[in-house]
């Protein structure tokens, strides 16, 4: 890798996102059903897989619907998109047609699913806008060794059918894993064959107790280097970049290379805080505009509009059964949000 060439591609690439996307970053959030995945052999980087001899019950290591469908409506109201829902292998159509069901009801939003391989003919199409392949790698022996159970070419196949349906679709790649620069080809040909709506990079983050814990992960530099490269050679496509809490400083310059939305934050541990307000300045330091807000009080107690919202509300239609399970669960959504929301102004406080 040569650091000026990416440098200079980073700018080319920073003016192409402007004329292809405008000047705006969003902020995404993946909604997280879960802590247990039902793969017999987890992928070896993920938290899950240190959890699975842990837990002994499957249903208990699932968060409770007005628990996920609280932090549904706090994400509208502080106007970060969901970026999909999530969870680990398991769940079964009926759960996933009733969970997202709700959550686009709540939003006034279609939503992306990022579940595994799904059945097309057996999910509620009307409420999903696209699906998300976990693809983490395209360097096959990496693969390979790392999700055993996750073989590339099912992901393929399922992406491909997406399109049929008129779905849209994504993929989320790893950095960090140990590929090479060589593999930014293979991910380019990928991106073309599956004709990618998205795709969202994450740096590796090295999870306790899996082989990567004391691992390093990449540079900012080869993240650039990734992500400009696959700004310039497709221009419309939605890029999301994921950051953590001890690489905040990276959001600025993944910015500058093509990236138009940031995410993976430990989102209700520092909204309102140094970090959230860091990551804001880290955006608005590039010169875009954010959407959404990562420390506005008033808009997150809801006594406040946001401005600057990337919803779009749009018709969502649930089944009777859906929405009087709705209707069930308003109180318990409440009192969770007030939760939330409670525990964030404590932390702002200090006092958590
Ligand atoms: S399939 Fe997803 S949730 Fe399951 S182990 Fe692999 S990365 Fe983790």
């Amino acid at each position: 890798m040569d650091p000026l060439e990416v440098m200079e591609r980073s700018i080319k690439a920073y003016k192409l996102t402007t004329k292809y996307h405008g000047n705006f970053v969003h902020l995404k959030r993946a909604l997280f059903l879960g802590w247990y995945c039902d793969l017999e052999e987890p992928c070896k980087f993920c938290y899950m897989s240190t959890q699975k001899n842990r837990i002994k019950d499957p249903k208990s290591a699932r968060r409770r619907l007005e628990s996920i469908l609280a932090e549904a409506v706090l994400m509208k109201r502080i106007g970060w998109k969901l970026e999909f829902i999530s969870g680990g292998y398991g769940y079964t159509p009926e759960e996933l047609n009733r969970i997202v069901e709700l959550v686009a009801y709540l939003q006034r939003s279609k939503q992306y699913l990022n579940v595994g391989i799904v059945d097309f003919e057996q999910l509620n199409l009307e409420v999903i806008e696209g699906i998300v392949g976990a693809v983490e790698t395209v360097n096959e022996d990496l693969h390979r060794y790392l999700c055993p159970q996750k073989p590339l070419d099912k992901t393929k196949e399922m992406l491909l059918k997406a399109k049929d349906y008129n779905l849209k679709t994504g993929i989320t790649i790893i950095l960090g894993l140990g590929e090479r620069e060589e593999d930014i080809d293979k991910l380019l040909d990928l991106i073309e064959e599956l004709d990618l709506d998205r795709i969202t990079f994450y740096s590796l983050n090295p999870q306790r107790g899996t082989i990567f814990e004391n691992r390093s992960s990449v540079t900012t530099l080869e993240y650039m280097n990734w992500v400009s490269t696959v700004r310039l050679n497709f221009p419309k496509i939605e890029i999301i970049t994921g950051t953590w809490v001890d690489k905040l400083s990276n959001i600025g310059p993944l910015i500058m290379s093509g990236s138009n939305t940031i995410t993976k934050f430990p989102l209700f541990r520092i909204f309102g805080r140094r970090e959230g307000i860091t990551v804001e300045k880290e955006i608005r330091s590039t010169g875009r505009e954010l959407l959404g807000t990562f420390s506005d009080i008033e808009v997150l107690k809801g006594i406040k509009k946001l401005e600057n919202t990337p919803y779009v509300d749009e018709d969502i239609v649930i089944s009777e059964e859906s929405m009087r399970l709705l209707e069930s669960l308003r109180d318990a959504i409440d009192k969770k949000i007030e939760e939330y929301v409670s525990g964030i102004l404590k932390r702002i406080e200090g006092k958590k």
